[in-house]
């Protein structure tokens, strides 16, 4: 971390399209030089909220009297909202680029953080070993409100390379419309209790399971998300919202998957790494992007996962207090 008295916490943002996310340091007490690092987000709808917290956290206290207080944030939001900050707690935004921060983010975690880098396959959790030696090159696929997609060479060193606008903010834009659901959470959890396969067209319904056989395909691979709709009477209404949930999570997660894939062919990479909020540590989300990366590449490469995937840009924000 970067050198600071014990006493004086650091506060770093990244406010997204979707939420802000705060990573700051927090002295473990007794004395100790050690410090914690703490997590916290908000919709980007409740920046009040945000205000409150900082404030009633301390966290500019170090700074309380001083002028001229200034705060790393990076994300498109540390542009549109300064003035908001500004006028609300009196602080000054430091603006950082958002590629460069998730880069050190994701460099910090996997170089210092001994666990930060885990497989989840099969329903196994495994750690990663990660040294300076085997680390580069790789794949970053941050799956934010969109998706960005960056070879990593090494520390600061990376080109963005492409992104696709279909993420997480338009699959959580339909779950609202399709589902009801009120949070990110509740839309998880209804996607645990639901049946893609109600709503999504596989081989076996096209060929009829004789055929596959014969024709060696796999009778349960996926041919239309949402596909069996078509040809069905039922409204929206008549479908339960657990299983509007669970397709439309299958539907992006194994799509996002399959670009990470192809962009990685492309490169020749075959270490990829997931981050940003989309992946909310949920297990079957991990395991589906492992499935479809180990199914496209015929196990030739591997999906791997970060704690704190969400906190990339705030964690590379906050270390940008070194520079
Ligand atoms: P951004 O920086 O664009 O806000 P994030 O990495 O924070 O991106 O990811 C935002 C996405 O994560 C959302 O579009 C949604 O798919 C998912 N998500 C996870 N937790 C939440 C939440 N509490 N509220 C809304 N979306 C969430």
């Amino acid at each position: 971390l970067p050198r600071q008295p014990a006493a004086s916490p650091l506060l770093a943002l990244d406010i997204g399209g979707t939420l802000i996310k705060l990573v700051y340091t927090a002295s473990r007490g007794g004395g100790a030089d050690g410090t914690d690092l703490r997590f916290a987000k908000f919709e980007r709808r409740r920046l009040q909220e945000c205000f409150n917290f900082i404030r009633a956290e301390g966290l500019l206290a170090s700074n309380a009297g001083g002028e001229g207080v200034t705060l790393k944030a990076t994300g498109g939001g540390a542009y549109k909202f300064a003035d908001d900050f500004l006028e609300k707690l009196g602080v000054c935004l430091d603006k950082l680029d958002e590629m460069d921060s998730v880069v050190s983010g994701a460099n910090f975690l996997l170089q210092s953080i001994p666990g930060a880098a885990f497989t989840h396959m099969n329903g196994l959790r495994n750690p990663v070993d990660v040294s300076p030696n085997n680390l580069f090159p790789y794949l970053l696929v941050n799956i934010g409100s969109g998706v960005s997609i960056l070879k990593v060479t090494g520390n600061r060193k990376f080109e963005r390379v492409t992104g696709t606008h279909i993420g997480g903010g338009t699959m959580f834009g339909l779950a609202k419309l399709l589902t009801g659901c009120k949070s990110y959470d509740e839309f998880l959890q209804l996607s645990q209790k639901g049946d893609n396969f109600v709503l999504d067209l596989i081989v076996k319904d096209i060929c009829g399971e004789l055929v596959c056989q014969k024709q060696g395909l796999s009778t349960s691979t996926l041919a239309s998300s949402f596909g069996k709709v078509i040809t069905s009477k039922k409204k929206l209404t008549d479908y339960k919202p657990e299983d509007l949930a669970s397709t439309l999570l299958s539907a992006f997660t194994y799509n996002i998957a399959q670009i990470a894939f192809l962009v990685a062919s492309l490169l020749g990479l075959r270490r990829v790494f997931f981050g940003g909020s989309y992946i909310r540590g949920h297990k079957s989300t991990m395991e589906n992007i492992s499935y479809a990366i180990d199914f496209w590449s015929q196990s030739q490469m591997q999906a791997v996962f970060l704690r704190h995937e969400g906190y990339l840009g705030a964690l590379g924000a906050l270390m940008s207090y070194g520079d």
